[in-house]
C-alpha cells in the first residue's frame, strides 16, 4: 500500500462555513491491510485472507485486485488467475485485537463512537470539544496519522452532516480517501452520484430501476414521485428522502445489536441434570445462529452464563478460529463449555448463551459448492421452515456426549 498518500490530497471542501456533525470511517482491505502490516514482506505483494475450511477469498489487497482478485471469488480461481497471489488462512484474533486499537484511537477524539462492523464506524463530532470545521478535519487528520503510524493501515474518511452522507463520502476515494460535505450540500454531492452510492438500494433495485433509465440518484428527484412508485412501493419515499440527503439516525455507541446477540432462558424449576441444561442451551443457540443469518453476519465466539440457584453466577466463553453462522460449528463447542462453565455441584435457575465477534457474512458463491456452502444452503432452508410452521419444527441432531 502507498503509505506516501496522505489525506491532504484527497480533501474536497464543497464550503467550510457549516460545521460538520458526523465522520464515517472505514478500514481499506482491513484483513489483508492488517496482515501486511503484521508481516513487512507482505507488503506491497498481491494477498489475500482466505481458503482453509471456506474455500472463497473473504477478502483481497490492494495489488491483489489490481490482478482481478476479489471477493467473494473461489480459491482455486483466484490461484488459476493470479499465480503469485499468496493466500493466508485468516487470523481473526489479530484482526480484532487491531480493531480494538483503531476503536481505541476514534474515542480520543470523541467519546461518542458507533462500531458498526470490525472495521467500521461513525463518529458524533457534535460532542467533540468546538465544532470549528477546520479544528474537526485537524483532529481527524491527525487520527489517521495515528492509525497509520501506529497500526501502518489506511482507513478511508467521510464527513458530513448525518450518517448517510458520512458513510457514502467515506466510500467514494478509497484507499486511504478523505470527503467533506458541508450541510446543505447534500443533495449537490449526492445528484451526480451513480444509484449504487445509495445504501438502500441492493442489487435487484438497482437492476429495475436501471431498466427503467434511472442512472444517478438526483435521477430519483427529479421524475414525478408517479414514476417511481411501481417500482419501489413502500420504499418510494424513504428512498427519496435519502436521495435528498436527509437522515436523523442517531449515533448509537456501543450499540447492543453490532456487538453481541444473546438469549436466556429461566428454567421452571431449578436444573441438576446436564444433559437437559446442554439441550436447552442449544435450543438458544439456534435460535441466535437463525438471527445472525437473517442479518448476514457471522460470529466467533460463543458464550455461556449460569445463574446457580444460590444466585452466583459463571461464565465462560470460546471462539472459533474463523467466524461462523452455521451449527456444524458452533454445536461441537457447547458440552465442554457448559462443563467449564458448571463447576459446583449446585443446581442451576438461569442460562444464558451470547454470541459476539461479530463480521459480514462471507457468503459463498453458487459457482463453488463446497461442504460449506451445503451446510449454509440446509441451515437457510430450515430457517424457512421454521419460520413458516413455527420455532424450532425441525432442528439439528446432535448427540450429548
Ligand atoms: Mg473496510
Amino acid at each position: 500500500m502507498n503509505q506516501n498518500r496522505f489525506v491532504t490530497d484527497k480533501v474536497n471542501i464543497l464550503s467550510h462555513k457549516p460545521p460538520f456533525a458526523v465522520a464515517h470511517f472505514d478500514a481499506d482491505a482491513f484483513f489483508t491491510s492488517v496482515e501486511q502490516a503484521a508481516d513487512r514482506r507482505l507488503r506491497n505483494r498481491p494477498v489475500a485472507v482466505g481458503g482453509g475450511r471456506r474455500g472463497i477469498i473473504a477478502c483481497a489487497s490492494y495489488e491483489a485486485r489490481a490482478k482481478g482478485i476479489y471477493t467473494p471469488m473461489p480459491t482455486s480461481q483466484a490461484r488459476q488467475r493470479c499465480p503469485e497471489l499468496i493466500i493466508l488462512p485468516g487470523r481473526f484474533e489479530l484482526y480484532e485485537e487491531f480493531s480494538q486499537n483503531v476503536f481505541g484511537l476514534c474515542r480520543d477524539i470523541t467519546p461518542t463512537v458507533e462500531q458498526t462492523s470490525i472495521d467500521e464506524g461513525y463518529l458524533d463530532l457534535t460532542s467533540t470539544q468546538g465544532t470549528n470545521p477546520s479544528h474537526i478535519i485537524k483532529r481527524l487528520r491527525k487520527l489517521d496519522e495515528d492509525i497509520l503510524g501506529w497500526l501502518k493501515i489506511t482507513v478511508s474518511q467521510g464527513l458530513g452532516a448525518n450518517k448517510l452522507i458520512s458513510q457514502i463520502a467515506s466510500k467514494l476515494h478509497k484507499p486511504h480517501g478523505f470527503m467533506a460535505v458541508p450541510a446543505g450540500r447534500e443533495r449537490a454531492f449526492l445528484a451526480t452520484l451513480p444509484l449504487q452510492n445509495l445504501p438502500g438500494i441492493g442489487p435487484r433495485t438497482l437492476q429495475r430501476l436501471t431498466d427503467c433509465g434511472f442512472a444517478r440518484i438526483g435521477d430519483l428527484l427529479t421524475c414525478p414521485q408517479e414514476e417511481l412508485q411501481p417500482i419501489l412501493g413502500k420504499r418510494t419515499e424513504p428512498i427519496r428522502q435519502m436521495a435528498r440527503g436527509e437522515d436523523d439516525r442517531r449515533i448509537l455507541p456501543e450499540a447492543p445489536p453490532a456487538q453481541s446477540m444473546s438469549q436466556q432462558k429461566t428454567f421452571a424449576a431449578d436444573q441438576e441434570e446436564e444433559a437437559v441444561v446442554c439441550r436447552e442451551a442449544k435450543i438458544l443457540l439456534a435460535d441466535l445462529l437463525t438471527r445472525l443469518r437473517e442479518q448476514n453476519k457471522q460470529a466467533r465466539t460463543l458464550s455461556l452464563r449460569l445463574r446457580y440457584c444460590d444466585w452466583e453466577t459463571s461464565e465462560r466463553h470460546e471462539s472459533l478460529d474463523e467466524p461462523s453462522d452455521l451449527e456444524s460449528d458452533f454445536l461441537p463447542l457447547l458440552p465442554s463449555l457448559l462443563r467449564r462453565c458448571w463447576q459446583r455441584r449446585v443446581r442451576i435457575r438461569l442460562l444464558a448463551v451470547k454470541l459476539d465477534n461479530f463480521y459480514p457474512s462471507f457468503e459463498q458463491t453458487k459457482l463453488w459448492p463446497d461442504q460449506t456452502s451445503r451446510r449454509r444452503k440446509l441451515a437457510r432452508a430450515m430457517d424457512q421452515i421454521n419460520h413458516q410452521y413455527g420455532p424450532h419444527t425441525l432442528h439439528h441432531g446432535f448427540r450429548f456426549p
